[in-house]
């Protein structure tokens, strides 16, 4: 099979960059899926509780608002059915079942040779390689001794085991990050949960609503209203960005309500203490959450204020030296965001991507690498977002990836001097934030070379100029053939 642009993931940033693409003109294109269904993180990520943590209505693409959310945080499997109308009302239909298994630029045809495999294997040669295969999708299973003995059901949150029914049951869930501020409230419900906290994040109040009928009426009616409420949120998420960035007063106003938040919700001070962070404001991600606090000050829910140590059998024993008997374990314990597995999957002029991003992820613009031709990362290096909407910024790359394969006359090679100066843009822009120095440890950061290697520095806007004013110079000159003149 021979293609144009063959694009890896069916996710937000495989979906948008496929719309992306039409609208540039470019109809020879192939999108391979190795689930059997779009949806990528909200696919996978099923747990009691998953939703979105920005507003709907700009978690969503622009060119397809939806008058249709729930309420102001849509719930994972709405997510998941919008992506399949937008997909299908865009006429894109995925190779489902498709895993991309290796691909790799061949310097005499200047072709990407992709190796596809699944119950329909297939060999597929394309101009340009789009690699929108997420980020957050490998589960991170922490190295606790004596973990393979639990002897009863054990899964990470996005891994949700549906089969086993928690009701009643003991259950140990392990992480404070987004995923367990989610599901343990849920759990808590009907389980006895005790929570293992390794270190506390930064929670500030949610103010979930639902939509009404009539609201749902009145924005499918008046699309002009649904597009001013996406404005205000946009600009609402990017005020949001001096809070988490490390601006003092920004930060300490958000501190404020994150503390009156906890003191509101926790009358024990002993608890209080327990949940309060010691790192700065943004260091790790910011939760959203009115549910997580009552679920553990009202008792349904035990917090272990320290990591989980080891594991005899079905006694999961804590740092502090606790013992705690639990009938079955969730994982919440996050994802390898910083090293990608597609990265062993695709070699370039001379190396594979994982070698190249040996002290972590590097690019131009956050989407282009020096020595992979007609390469482009969507959601990848220095793509992410600690404040507002990611598909912000996929929608972004898109627009960057479309008009540079729609203006190239010849193959696009990243001059590696101006992947460097991206690098030093963003070391610049990272050095004085609390992803560098708020004393923690978070995800954004590469434990190889200490940069800020998954969030992009700065907010959408800057992002949006940053890759505008790209103006081709970060590609080399193409050489031109002998024979032609
Ligand atoms: C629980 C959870 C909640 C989140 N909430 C938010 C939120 O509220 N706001 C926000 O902005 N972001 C949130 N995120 C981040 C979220 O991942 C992004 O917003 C967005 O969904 C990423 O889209 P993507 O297409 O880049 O990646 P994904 O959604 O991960 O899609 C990637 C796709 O690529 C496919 N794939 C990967 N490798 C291969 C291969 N080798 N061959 C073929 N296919 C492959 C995968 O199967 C997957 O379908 C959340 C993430 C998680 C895990």
């Amino acid at each position: 099979m021979r293609v144009e642009v063959a694009v890896v993931g069916a996710g937000f940033a495989g979906i948008g960059m496929a719309m992306a693409l039409r609208r540039a003109g470019i109809e020879s294109s192939v999108v391979l899926e190795r689930a059997a269904s779009v949806g990528g993180t909200w696919r996978e990520n099923t747990y009691p509780g998953v939703a979105c943590d920005v507003p709907s209505h700009l978690y969503c693409f622009a060119e397809h608002p939806n008058p249709d959310w729930s309420g102001l945080y849509a719930r994972g499997d709405e997510i998941r059915g919008y992506l399949a109308r937008v997909a299908a009302s865009e006429g894109i239909v995925p190779r489902f079942e498709s895993p991309l298994l290796g691909a790799e630029w061949d310097a005499d045809t200047e072709r990407w040779t992709l190796r596809v495999g699944g119950p329909d294997p297939v060999e597929i040669e394309a101009s340009a390689l789009v690699l929108a295969c997420g980020r957050l999708t490998e589960p991170t299973i922490p190295p606790i001794p004596g973990l393979e003995s639990f002897s009863g059901p054990l899964f990470h949150s996005s891994r949700w085991d549906h089969e086993t029914a928690l009701d009643g049951l003991r259950v140990g869930v392990v992480g404070t990050g987004a995923s367990a501020v989610q599901l343990v409230p849920e759990l808590a419900r009907t389980a006895r949960v005790t929570l293992f906290q390794r270190s506390p994040a930064w929670i500030v109040p949610r103010g979930a609503f639902a939509y009404t009928d009539a609201d749902r009426a009145r924005f499918a009616a008046h699309p002009d209203e649904l597009a001013q409420l996406r404005a205000a949120l946009d600009v609402e998420g990017e005020a949001r960005y001096a809070s988490r960035s490390g601006d003092p007063d920004a930060a300490a106003s958000a501190v404020a309500i994150a503390r009156a938040h906890l003191e509101a919700q926790v009358a024990d001070p002993a608890l209080r203490r327990e949940l309060t962070p010691d790192y700065d404001f943004g260091c790790k991600r910011v939760l959203l959450s009115d549910e997580f606090y009552p679920a553990l000050s009202s008792g349904r829910a035990r917090l272990e204020a320290s990591a989980l140590a080891s594991v005899e059998g079905s006694t999961l024993i804590a740092a502090s030296g606790a013992r705690h008997e639990v009938d079955a374990l969730v994982l919440a314990t996050g994802f390898a965001s910083t090293r990608q597995p597609y990265a062993d999957l695709v070699r370039g002029e001379t190396e594979t991507l994982a070698e190249h991003w040996s002290q972590g992820m590097t690019s131009f613009g956050s989407t282009v690498v020096s020595g992979f031709p007609n390469l482009f990362v969507i959601n990848g290096p220095n793509a992410s977002l600690g404040h507002s909407s990611s598909v912000l910024m996929i929608e972004e790359q898109a627009r960057y990836t479309a008009r540079a394969l729609a203006a190239r006359t010849g193959v696009l090679r990243v001059d590696p001097a101006a992947e460097a100066a991206y690098g030093r843009e963003i070391d610049r822009a990272a050095a004085s934030t609390p992803w560098l120095t708020g004393g923690c440890r978070n995800w954004y950061v590469d434990e190889r070379s200490g940069r800020l290697t998954l969030l992009w520095p700065g907010t959408v806007a800057a992002f949006r100029e940053r890759l505008d004013t790209a103006d081709g110079s970060e590609f080399l000159p193409t050489p031109v053939k002998r024979g032609t003149s």
